[in-house]
């Protein structure tokens, strides 16, 4: 007989688990209290590669989660993404440093002078960087929906509904894939996590960004689906009074970031704010994807690479669960 599953969360998360868990034959029933894609990942900038941090070292498990999350990206559609790669100017001289030395070491990595830098995204400032060829932007709500379409036609159900473990306690197993909700649980208590609040801006994208990459300096500019706008991160707070959007707050501190690389600022009208908390291990940065009692399991601490890694564990929990 089929497994009965109750999947806590719809986010990059809790749909890569729903569709792994179908692959292995599971029968999946998907909660969200929001809706698919109520949380961080429905507003997340989409950019993904694998060489993150000041110094563009290869994430833990960065292949392997690329490869993973190339794999549901094809299924969804092309809609949904550009496979234009990112380029990531050098802000700092220990940077120009150590970028190029990665420009040595990874094939996908191309070093860039200042002039083909500035070429690539006029009105930056004169500054060499690292072109990453395996890049990608993910159109974050849309590939979503396009995910949660798939699980739906391979027999997955879904319920909007707040849940916690009491009620869900007619199903074999339960996971939670829950983001920053994972605060209101026991089991959640247990783990080392840290959270802070993180910020977006949605902007009117100036006319003379032509290129279809996402640009990454202090802070970056993310091509968003339609090219009239583009969405510029983000903050990391760990101070705040609400975790609702503070348009004053992200306004003020990602265009200081963006002024770091680009001469001005202006053009990038702003049309809107998003937030959401973002859920680190607070001991290795690597994200947690594990059994903690008899028949619940977790998947969170997706931290700042969701898209990394959320296919590559949602996939490794499925077979945890029911092979
Ligand atoms: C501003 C910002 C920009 C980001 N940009 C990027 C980026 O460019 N690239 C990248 O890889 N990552 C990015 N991230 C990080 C990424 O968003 C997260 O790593 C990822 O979204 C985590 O996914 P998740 O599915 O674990 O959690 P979430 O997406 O937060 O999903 C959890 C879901 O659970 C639901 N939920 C919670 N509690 C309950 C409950 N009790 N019952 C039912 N439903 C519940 C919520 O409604 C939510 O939909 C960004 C994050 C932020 C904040």
């Amino acid at each position: 007989m089929k497994k009965k599953i109750a999947v806590v969360g719809a986010g990059f998360s809790g749909l890569a688990l729903c569709y792994y868990l179908l692959q292995y034959g599971g029968g999946v029933t998907l909660f969200d209290g929001k809706g698919i894609g109520g949380g961080a990942s429905g507003i997340a900038s989409g950019l993904l590669h694998p060489y993150p941090g000041e110094n563009c070292l290869l994430s833990w498990k960065g292949e392997e989660g690329m490869e993973k999350t190339k794999k549901l990206l094809k299924l969804v559609g092309p809609h949904v993404y550009k496979e234009t790669g990112i380029l990531r100017l050098a802000t700092s001289e220990k940077q120009e440093k150590v970028f190029k030395e990665r420009a040595r070491e990874r094939e996908d990595i191309e070093w860039w002078e200042e002039e083909k830098c500035r070429q690539f995204v006029p009105g930056s400032h004169f500054l060499p960087g690292i072109f990453i060829r395996s890049g990608i932007t993910v159109h974050a709500s849309l590939y979503l929906k396009g995910l949660w379409k798939v699980c739906e036609e391979k027999g997955a159900s879904f319920v909007k509904k707040e849940v916690f473990l009491p009620e869900l306690d007619s199903f074999d197993y339960v996971i939670l894939a829950v983001g920053g909700g994972i605060r209101s649980f026991d089991v959640g208590n247990a783990l080392d996590l840290k959270f802070n609040k993180g910020q977006i801006l949605v902007c009117q994208r100036p006319h003379y960004l032509k290129e279809e990459s996402s640009v990454i300096g202090k802070g970056y500019i993310a091509l968003s689906e339609s090219k009239e706008r583009c969405y510029l991160g983000s903050t990391y707070e760990r101070d705040y009074v609400t975790e609702k959007p503070c348009l004053g707050v992200a306004t003020d501190r990602i265009l200081d970031q963006i002024g770091q690389f680009m001469a001005a600022t202006n053009p990038f009208k702003v049309l809107g704010c998003f937030s959401e908390m973002r859920v680190a291990n607070g001991k290795t940065y690597h994200p947690i994807a594990k059994k903690v009692s008899d028949k619940v399991f977790v998947l969170t601490g997706m931290g700042s690479r969701g898209l990394l890694y959320h296919s590559y564990l949602g996939e490794k929990l499925a077979q945890e669960v029911l092979l």
